[in-house]
């Protein structure tokens, strides 16, 4: 029992070193006052000096507490010098029990010192030496109140040796003092344990709240499904590391900052297929994959969908970032079997480099979309890096989004038509209306350009239900035989506001829904499946027919053949071009048109210019072409020649077009 209580109160005089969060505040706490208690030890030391200089020996009055004060204020100047510096945890301890140990000794040199001068004083001397060491153990327990074992050594071992002095002499007064400083010490030590309590409790609460703050920023950093850093983690980390480039400090290649955009082809369709459930699957191994790729100076971080980015610092070279791209494709392109599911996905890649390409974070970003969008179009399943050709091509994308805007559709937009003719008999069963677009400023520009560009600033559906307009208003004219094809863009499917434009664009017209077929391409179909197959519904519904356009160039091009109730696929030019040369486009288009005869699809070849491509199309069983062989696309006036429609008389048409 005793043994215990004893080791209680001696661990007081030690430095408790178990949870160092708490050690390290002491020590912050403490060395910020500990300048200020050696000049309160210095100060009362120099007065005590002038008291008994005249009234003892000089060594004892002078030189002993002067050379303890020297001690003194080397510590103090050691404390400033170092209130910035950061210590290990060994060190920090280290100085603590130092500190302990000197203030112990500082504190019995004074108060032997104060002890041995009592002798010599009068008793305005004593009275100041008994001030003297009350102020130093106050000033001493007061500023070392985070460091509980020194400031216990001070109250101890200053009070304790003048209390038994002071009774054991025959003068009353000094017992009543003896008995006045035992008092004063036990309060202190009482007040001192108890705010080092109260400190130990406040350092907790304090550490906790940060664990929760810390913890609140690592999930709000955080993507839940992939465990990988999040959209807002990737755009904080680019503006630091863009800062860190642009202070100057690096050099060369140091310097340099990548972001890499990664957007996965073909996801889409797997969560189309299998469920959300899979497709999240997917997603999770797609991280893992990456992470695996992403070595020492790459951070990755999931954006969102089936998008991820990359952030490359230190050695960037553009061969680099090449070659990380191509392992990037190659083992994302891996098979994934998630479950019984088995599937296959690509990915493209964008590039952007600073300071190469861009000096602002935004503008890094954009630029790397803007590779990956062009990756995704023209390279896709690649790894494009932003180029000067991209910037100019920004800057012509932006001149014709500009003339777009200012465009009078109804007096710039055309359509032109291109027949469709039955092999067999030779016959013309439709006509496809494509767009042209004469500006005042820009001259002709392709529809391959304009009509993106008008998908880019949401000119779209008002542009696709001015053409369509205009093509009905011309098919109206033809014979009853004649097909109409029309080609829809992606967005056209994706809002019930183009779809019913388009609805009442038809039903507004003279010609019968089923004289029409809307072409869609299999890109359209991947962006949005849900509301694609909506919008194919209801156009079914209304009785128009459904073709699918550039047949083979798409990503998962059979999957959409089961989803959607199809009558009609086109196939890509892309093949016809060379099959006379090479035997996998002819063994691409013998394949498909076989797929349509099983599929009971009505096949379409695009892009007929030669008459041994016809040849060799009619050898494969292929029963509809349309190209440049037959006829270029051509006017409405000339269309209707092309189709032998007898001028009307010009009365009633005015009249029509008033109504
Ligand atoms: P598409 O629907 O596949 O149209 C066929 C394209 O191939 C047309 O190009 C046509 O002029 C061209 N073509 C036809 N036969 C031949 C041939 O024998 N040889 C060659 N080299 N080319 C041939 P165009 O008119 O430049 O249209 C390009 C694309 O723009 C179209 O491809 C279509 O996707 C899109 N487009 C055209 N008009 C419209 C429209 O009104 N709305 C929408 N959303 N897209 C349109
Ligand atoms: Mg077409
Ligand atoms: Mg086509």
């Amino acid at each position: 029992m005793l043994p215990t209580a004893f080791q209680r109160f001696w661990n007081l005089f030690k430095v408790d070193t178990e949870d160092m969060t708490l050690v390290r505040a002491q020590y912050a706490a403490f060395s910020r006052q500990i300048p200020l208690l050696y000049f309160i030890l210095v100060t009362n030391t120099l007065s005590g000096i002038f008291t008994f200089a005249q009234q003892a020996p000089a060594w004892i009055a002078v030189w002993v507490p002067l050379a303890i004060c020297a001690v003194c204020v080397v510590r103090a100047v050691w404390f400033i010098r170092n209130r910035n510096k950061t210590f290990s945890d060994a060190e920090v301890v280290r100085l603590m029990r130092v500190t302990t140990k000197l203030c112990g000794l500082l504190t019995l040199s004074f108060t032997l010192w104060g002890l041995f001068l009592f002798q010599y004083g009068d008793p305005y001397a004593r009275g100041q030496m008994v001030f003297f060491i009350s102020m130093n153990v106050i000033g001493g327990a007061v500023c070392l109140m985070h460091l509980r074992a020194a400031a216990m050594s001070v109250i101890f071992i200053a009070n304790v040796p003048f209390v038994a002095y002071f009774l054991s002499r025959p003068e009353q007064t000094l017992w009543a003092l003896a008995t006045n400083l035992a008092l004063v010490s036990f309060s202190m030590v009482v007040v001192l344990l108890t705010y080092n309590r109260d400190f130990a409790k406040l350092v907790a609460s304090q550490t906790e709240t940060r664990r929760l703050s810390d913890e609140n920023f690592r999930i709000a950093n955080l993507d839940t499904l992939t465990q990988l850093p999040n959209r807002r983690w990737f755009f904080d980390t680019l503006a630091s590391l863009h800062q860190r480039a642009h202070s100057g400090f690096f050099r060369g290649e140091e310097a340099r900052l990548a972001v890499g955009i990664i957007d996965l082809d073909g996801f889409k369709p797997v969560n189309d297929t299998y469920g959300h459930a899979t497709g999240d699957r997917l997603l999770v191994e797609v991280g893992k994959r990456l992470q695996g790729i992403c070595g020492d100076g790459i951070s990755l971080a999931r954006l969102g969908g089936d998008e991820f980015a990359i952030l490359v610092t230190g050695q960037v070279s553009t061969d680099g970032l090449k070659s990380l791209g191509r392992r990037i494709a190659s083992t994302l392109r891996l098979p994934y079997q998630i479950g019984a599911a088995k599937a296959q996905i690509g990915s493209s890649i964008g590039f952007a480099l600073y300071p190469d390409n861009a000096g602002t974070p935004d503008m890094l970003f954009e630029r790397a979309d803007y590779a990956l969008y062009y990756a995704k179009r023209h390279q896709r399943g690649g790894t494009v890096l932003f180029s000067a050709e991209h910037e100019a091509q920004i800057r012509d994308d932006s001149s014709i989004e500009q003339a777009l805007k200012a465009a009078d559709f109804e007096r710039e937009l055309s359509v032109v038509f291109q027949p469709i003719v039955e092999l067999g008999s030779q016959r013309v069963v439709g006509m496809e209306a494509l767009a042209r677009w004469n500006s005042p400023t820009l001259g002709h520009v392709s529809p391959g350009i304009f009509i993106p560009a008008a998908e880019r600033i949401g000119l779209i559906v008002t542009l696709t239900r001015t053409l369509l307009r205009k093509a009905l208003a011309e098919a109206a004219l033809w014979p009853e035989e004649v097909r109409l094809s029309f080609n829809l863009s992606a967005y056209d499917l994706s809002s019930s506001e183009s779809v019913i434009s388009i609805l009442a664009a038809i039903n507004g017209s003279r010609v019968a829904p089923a004289r029409i077929d809307l072409e869609i391409t299999e890109t359209a179909v991947s962006q949005d499946a849900e509301a694609a197959r909506a919008a194919v519904d209801t156009f079914k519904a209304l009785g128009v027919g459904i073709s699918l356009d550039d047949f083979g160039t798409g990503f998962s091009s059979l999957s959409h053949l089961h989803s959607l109730p199809l009558d009609k696929l086109k196939i890509d030019r892309s093949f016809v071009t060379d099959i006379c040369t090479n035997p996998a486009s002819f063994k691409i288009v013998k394949s498909l048109t076989a797929l349509c005869a099983d599929m009971g699809l009505t096949c379409i070849v695009e892009g007929v210019e030669t008459g041994e491509q016809l040849e060799l199309l009619s050898s494969l069983g292929a029963t509809f072409v349309q190209g440049y062989y037959f006829a270029k696309p051509m006017s409405g006036e000339a269309t209707r020649a092309y189709l032998g429609v007898v001028a009307e008389p010009e009365e009633p048409t005015i009249l029509r077009l008033q109504s």
